[in-house]
């Protein structure tokens, strides 16, 4: 499946923000400045780094992240540690899993979802819903 990056954007709008804890009663994003939510600020290179991998590990995903996203996000400091991470206010890191998750579904790839659930990662923090399959 062939989607442009701004579809690919709205899949992942539609699932993400449906369940940001950062999201007001009346759907619109809570953020005091909505444009600062790294996983749509950097879009672009999210969309990149979750398409240059192919596991059902979540690990590389993270490693691609950090590399391509991270790396060029203002909120991270010169010893790669981000406060906002470790605040767990970064949406793209606290619901990592299910980002991935819409990219992969929405570009045709198969993706072993119960594989990924048990790898965990850095994003059970905050409330997180169940995959649907
Ligand atoms: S913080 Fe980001 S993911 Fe959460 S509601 Fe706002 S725009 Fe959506
Ligand atoms: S974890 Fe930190 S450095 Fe990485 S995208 Fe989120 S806010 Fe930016």
């Amino acid at each position: 499946m062939n989607h442009s990056l701004a579809e690919l954007e709205v899949i992942v709008r539609n699932k993400i923000c449906g369940v940001c804890t950062d999201r007001a009663v009346d759907g619109a994003c809570a953020l005091e400045e909505p444009s600062t939510c790294a996983l749509f600020r950097l879009f672009p290179q999210v969309a990149q780094a979750i398409q240059s991998v192919s596991s059902d590990d979540i690990l590389p995903y993270i490693d691609a992240i950090r590399r391509n996203v991270c790396s060029v996000c203002c909120e991270q400091a010169s010893d790669n540690s981000c406060e906002t991470r470790e605040q767990v206010r970064c949406s793209l890191d606290a619901y990592l899993l299910l980002v991935v998750d819409a990219i992969e579904e929405a570009t045709g790839k198969t993706f072993d979802k119960s594989r990924l659930q048990s790898s965990g990662g850095p994003t059970q923090v905050r409330p997180y819903p169940e995959f649907s399959s």
